[in-house]
């Protein structure tokens, strides 16, 4: 039987959480924590020593390395052992390094799967990340990569997909991560949406274009976790309805 669970917590509101995440989370004796998961979440593991090994830019954190031989350790000890991840533990949560850990040692596991960022930003939106006709592929991108800036991503391909282009953790890469795109030929004009906070009663969106949304942020300054969207799906609805007449 699993002793240690991949869980995710979801985008920050707690009955976003699942079913599932809750009961393990009430019988967790160790939740090693992200410092993204809020703390009303942690409330559901009262019995639970919490350790935060939390990851945010800019602030001391444990390394990955030191997360993966915390896990173990504490499995090892025979401890019921929750990792509890933001969003979705298998999108952009370096679950792949704890689960070879784990699987290195013999300690089995079983992932519990979280609401991720980007649809809850839809939900905050009212927008469908898919949209027939309009979009019918959807990109999940790192806009932050181990190098420290933007990883290298085919941005020609990614313009010529015409889907709808989800970008975690690219708050302080937008300006390059917009001339990349603008660069590989997609319109100045492209819908783009950043959503800050989603699902907490702190979420703020700021709306632009591909060429605009970067000076849109810089001057909202968000100091939540921000996720961008990009593509026609994203147009407002008055917009995107001439856009389907003009058959575009
Ligand atoms: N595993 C997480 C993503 C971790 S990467 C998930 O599935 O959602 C961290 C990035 O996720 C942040 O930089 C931000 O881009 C995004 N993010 C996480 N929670 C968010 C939220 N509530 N609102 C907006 N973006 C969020």
């Amino acid at each position: 039987m699993a002793r240690v669970f991949l869980i995710g917590a979801g985008p920050g509101d707690p009955e976003l959480l699942t079913l599932k995440a809750a009961r393990l989370l009430g019988a967790a004796e160790v939740v090693l924590h992200d410092s993204l998961v809020d703390p009303r979440i942690l409330e559901a593991a009262p019995r639970a020593r919490l350790i935060d090994v939390g990851k945010r830019c800019g602030r001391h954190s444990a390394s990955q390395q030191e997360i993966c031989r915390l896990l173990v350790e504490e499995a090892l000890a025979g401890h019921v052992v929750v990792r509890l991840k933001g969003g979705d533990p298998m999108v952009f949560g370096r679950a792949t390094e704890e689960m070879e850990a784990l699987r290195a040692h013999g300690i089995g596991f079983e992932v519990v799967p979280g609401v991720t960022a980007a649809t809850a930003a839809a939900a905050t939106l009212q927008v469908s990340l898919t949209r027939r006709g309009v979009s019918r592929s959807l990109h999940f991108l790192a806009g932050h990569g181990a190098e420290d800036g933007l990883p290298a991503h085919d941005w020609v391909a990614l313009t010529r997909a015409g889907g709808t282009l989800v970008v975690y953790m690219g708050g302080k890469t937008l300006p390059g991560l917009a001339a990349h795109f603008i660069e590989a030929g997609m319109a100045a004009d492209m819908p783009a949406v950043a959503v800050e906070d989603a699902s907490l009663e702190t979420q703020a969106v700021m709306r632009g274009t591909i060429a605009s949304l970067p000076s849109l942020v810089e001057a909202a300054a968000p100091r939540g976790p921000l996720l961008v969207l990009i593509g026609p799906a994203m147009r407002d609805e008055t917009v995107l309805d001439a856009y389907l007449a003009a058959g575009v």
